[in-house]
């Protein structure tokens, strides 16, 4: 017994939909991967013990709810919670960029400039 389950793309808010059995809970829908999730695509058996979520690629693996729409063609991330004896895993979250890692001598970390007016009282 499945039903259907609609995400938003959060590079273009294009809905994508996914049929689900609907035993698993939804932890979060990213633009980035969870360090230590793994990923199937929409096609793949995901509601199994191997993988911890979906991997969608906006508009180019047929989820999105209205044929019409072409999507962004950029991926991002449905993450199911993930329980470790008893206690739901906390991902390891990449703010700001999911560029970070990829090596220790990238051109632009040094080069951001401040922003001004940053208060930081807003949430
Ligand atoms: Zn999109």
């Amino acid at each position: 017994m499945t039903y259907p389950v609609t995400y938003h793309c959060p590079n273009c808010k294009t809905i994508v939909e996914l049929q689900r059995d609907g035993y698993l809970a939804d932890k979060s829908v990213t633009p980035y991967p969870f360090e230590g999730w793994t990923y199937g695509s929409p096609d793949d058996p995901f509601e199994n013990d191997e993988i911890d979520g979906v991997r969608f690629v906006c508009g180019n693996d047929g989820t999105t709810r209205d044929p019409d729409e072409d999507g962004c063609g950029k991926s991002f991330y449905l993450s199911f919670v993930r329980f470790e004896n008893g206690t739901e895993i906390t991902p390891e979250q990449v703010t700001g960029s999911e560029s970070v890692e990829i090596s220790g001598s990238g051109p632009d970390t040094a080069k951001r400039p401040p922003e001004p007016g940053d208060g930081g009282f807003w949430n």
